[in-house]
C-alpha cells in the first residue's frame, strides 16, 4: 500500500483524526480506536513501511522508549508490547506499529496461544549455526 493511502500516514499527516499522545521528527503514538483494554496505544515511525524491516533503524530506537513513557503515563503495571508483521501474524494495517497493551486482569487487554514445541537440541544446534552465518 502507498504512504498516499495509508491510514497511519493519513493520521501522522492530519487528514485523519486521532487521540495523540507523542509526536517527534520520529515517531507519533495515538490511542487505539478499538481498544483491547483502557489506555491501549499506538506507537508508529513516521517512514512508512508495512514490516519492521522496511523501517530505518533511527526510527525503529524511538518506538520502545516511547512505549515505555506510555506504559509509565497510563498507570499500567502489567502491560504487554505487541508488533505483528504479516497478515497471517495478525497485522491488519500495513504500517508498522507497535501496540502497549495495558492487561488489567485475566480477561482485558491481550489473549495469547502459545503452542510451544518440544525441545529438539539437534535442530536447535543446527538452527543456530545456520542463523548466526547469515547475520
Ligand atoms: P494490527 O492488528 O497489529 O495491524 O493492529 C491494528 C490496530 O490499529 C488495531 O488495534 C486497530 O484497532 C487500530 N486502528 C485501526 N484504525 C485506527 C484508527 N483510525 N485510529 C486508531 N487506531 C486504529
Ligand atoms: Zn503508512
Amino acid at each position: 500500500m502507498s504512504a498516499a493511502a495509508c491510514i497511519f500516514c493519513r493520521i501522522i499527516r492530519g487528514e485523519i483524526p486521532s487521540f495523540k499522545l507523542l509526536e517527534t521528527e520520529k515517531i507519533f503514538a495515538f490511542l487505539d480506536i478499538q481498544p483491547l483494554s483502557k489506555g491501549h496505544c499506538l506507537v508508529i515511525p513516521k517512514t512508512h513501511g508495512e514490516r519492521l524491516h522496511d523501517v530505518p533503524d533511527d526510527e525503529l530506537a524511538e518506538l520502545l522508549p516511547a512505549a515505555k513513557k506510555l506504559a509509565l503515563a497510563t498507570g499500567a503495571v502489567d502491560y504487554n508490547i505487541l508488533q505483528n508483521n504479516g497478515s497471517i501474524a495478525h497485522q491488519v494495517v500495513g504500517h508498522v506499529h507497535v501496540h502497549m497493551i495495558p492487561k488489567p486482569n485475566e480477561k482485558e487487554g491481550l489473549t495469547v496461544g502459545w503452542p510451544a514445541k518440544e525441545t529438539d537440541m539437534d535442530a536447535l544446534k543446527a538452527l543456530h549455526e545456520n542463523i548466526k552465518a547469515k547475520m
